[in-house]
């Protein structure tokens, strides 16, 4: 057949074939890219559903694009609905990665290529590719931090012992245990010599888990931690995986009387550069954040969803990190950039922000 003999063709030269009716040679014309993004609470998210609207636009694709608010049951109807209406490929970052099977069989049943964006899609096999961030190097990147300001690889500094505390992303992401394993790689030496000590105890990463994401929630932790395990001791710094929940941490830090000059602020990390966390950080507050320009990432998925579709060969630079449980997601991760008061600079140069957005 045609289709067989494309797939032939196709495997000869080292590309995936999408068998049936997935091959849409005609490419853009006609057809509607589904976006499904987690939430309109956070910066990142916001500016990742519309710039890839606006780049697979310009590819001669319609878009649907919908937040799920956070709550799993809209993202699922969103989905369904999406390919009720007949879309041609779907995007999705999901809410919860474990909780897309039944929809995303619909969406195979209908020869629908699905692109798992940022967080990968879990426990399915109907799930083409993944487009993200190195995300172990992105917590990685906030543990060598820590232990660089606090100067722990100097053994000539005294070999003090140094309190921190830390907190992990929401346990229903699949990148929460890339983040959170990447810092424990860099950060158990340390743990281990006793030159940092978790001075609450909560060293694992479940009671690290913050539900969702939530800043509230990191708030109250961090609240309760200072007023359980610090009565005399100090903290020296926090490991906080997102801008949203660093914000949180900082608040409760500051109602704890940190934030002066007898009393410094910890060393606080971060991640996505959200304008509120680079402006806290050219004012001194938050330390740290780790900037994953999204505009990089929707340009990404905006290609290996329009080569799935017109049969080209989809880039890929991962074949074997992101497991699903189901298969191993060919990826395509793009490189995270530590920022702090040092290098804000870069978000303007590379046009991330307007040097007046960051007065
Ligand atoms: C993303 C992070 C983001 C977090 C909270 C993660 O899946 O990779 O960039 O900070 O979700 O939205």
């Amino acid at each position: 057949t045609v289709a067989g003999l494309l797939a032939l063709s196709l495997a000869a030269c080292g590309q995936e074939a999408l068998g049936g009716s997935r091959y849409k040679p005609e490419g853009g014309a006609g057809v509607t890219v589904g976006l499904a993004m987690p939430t309109k609470s956070s910066e990142r998210w916001i500016a990742d559903g519309r710039n890839m609207a606006k780049q697979f636009q310009k590819a001669g694709y319609r878009t649907d694009l919908q937040y799920g608010d956070d709550k799993v049951e809209n993202q699922v109807a969103q989905i369904e609905s999406m390919i009720t209406k007949g879309v041609g490929l779907l995007v999705v970052a999901a809410i919860d990665g474990s909780a897309l099977s039944d929809v995303l069989r619909q969406a195979q049943d209908a020869d629908i290529p699905v692109i798992s964006y940022d967080r990968l899609i879990m426990g399915t096999g109907s799930v083409d590719y993944y487009a993200s961030f190195d995300n172990e190097r992105v917590g990685r990147l906030q543990a060598q931090y820590i232990v660089d300001k606090l100067e722990l690889g100097k053994p000539e500094k005294g070999g003090k012992t140094h309190r921190v505390e830390l907190f992990a992303g929401s346990p229903d992401d699949n990148n929460t245990k890339y983040f959170w394993n990447g810092a424990m790689k860099v950060l158990r030496p340390y743990l281990g010599s006793g030159q940092l000590v978790v001075g609450s105890g909560q060293a694992t990463m479940a009671k690290a888990a913050t539900l969702r994401w939530s800043g509230e929630t990191a708030q109250k932790r961090m609240d309760d931690i200072i007023t359980k395990s610090y009565g005399q001791d100090r903290l020296d710094a926090v490991l906080s995986p997102y801008d949203g929940i660093s914000i949180g941490i900082i608040s409760a830090l500051q109602s704890a009387g940190y934030g002066t000059k007898s009393q410094p602020l910890p060393v606080v990390t971060g991640q996505d550069a959200e304008l509120a966390s680079v402006k806290s950080i050219i004012r001194g507050e938050q330390t740290q954040t780790v900037f994953k320009d999204t505009r990089k990432l929707a340009r990404q998925a905006v290609q290996m969803g329009d080569a799935a579709l017109t049969g080209k060969k989809v880039e890929v630079n991962n074949t074997s990190d992101y497991d699903n449980g189901v298969k191993t997601v060919p990826s395509y991760l793009l490189d995270p950039v530590s920022i702090d008061r040092k290098n804000t600079r870069l978000l303007v140069d590379e046009g991330y922000f307007t040097a007046g957005q960051l007065k």
